[in-house]
């Protein structure tokens, strides 16, 4: 195990890679090209970018929010990504100890990853969600074995109760409300936190996106009860900050 405070720098400095990592993944799903591979290109010119532009958090406030090359401002999407992903390093390494910071952590960016892409793109990659929940089953092997049960019941109760509620949506209204990518989501939701936790994050999610969606609504003047919800994006957060509350059982 390494020592604490080299630990606590180290998560801290890979806080915004990811960060950064996971913004990229969500502009390239959005754009339609391959999320893994490609160099990053400004959006508005396409000047390929050089590692001095890609620097987390620090380029985008030495240039002032500009690309280097045509100026044209560049969202607040990166860097706030990027901000996020130190924030739960941050936490992290507040909250636990030892091995427990990079669970956390690792834990928190993919969810970010996640959060992001469905917010950019209205997707949940299933490259991220099938091995979050793997990983949240070796997560429960290794912390609290006597509970793996339990947690494989939680993961396939809130898949099927997900699928149901996709099915009977689809039924009842004619349209896609809930994606299948939110129910393999609540399936790594439930192998990470087992079964008590899931209502709890559920209607965490569903009054923090009423609330967000609302609010957008009146200010843009316009109700619209159809619009369509990145619902992982709201999910995502509301896993993370349950699990690190009390985490599943496991320590
Ligand atoms: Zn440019």
């Amino acid at each position: 195990m390494l020592e604490t405070p080299l630990q606590s720098i180290l998560v801290t400095l890979a806080g915004p890679v990811f960060g950064s990592f996971a913004a990229t993944l969500a502009h390239r799903i959005a754009a339609g090209g391959s999320p893994w591979s490609g160099r990053s290109r400004c959006a508005a010119c396409g000047h390929v970018l050089g590692v001095r532009d890609l620097i987390p958090i620090a380029s985008w406030l030495v240039l002032g929010g500009r690309c280097r090359y045509c100026r044209s401002a560049i969202g607040r999407f990166e860097p706030a990504v990027e901000a996020l992903a130190l924030a739960i390093a941050i936490m992290a390494v507040a909250r636990f100890g030892g091995g427990q910071v990079w669970l956390a952590a690792g834990l928190g960016w993919a969810l970010l990853a996640l959060a992001a892409a469905d917010a950019r793109a209205m997707v949940l990659p299933d490259p991220i969600t099938l091995p979050l929940a793997l990983a949240g089953f070796a997560a429960t092997a290794w912390l609290a074995p006597e509970r793996l049960a339990s947690h494989a019941l939680a993961a396939g109760g809130a898949f099927a109760l997900f699928l149901a509620i996709r099915l009977g949506y689809r039924r009842f209204r004619g349209r896609e409300g809930l994606g299948l990518g939110d129910a393999k989501l609540m399936a790594a939701a439930g192998a990470w936190l087992g079964p008590e936790p899931l209502a709890t994050v559920v209607l965490a999610a569903a009054l923090a996106a009423l609330a967000v969606t609302g609010l957008r609504q009146w200010r843009e003047q316009r109700i619209d009860l159809a619009a369509p919800i990145p619902f992982g994006a709201y999910l995502a957060p509301a896993i993370w900050l349950v699990w690190i509350a009390d985490p599943g059982g496991m320590f």
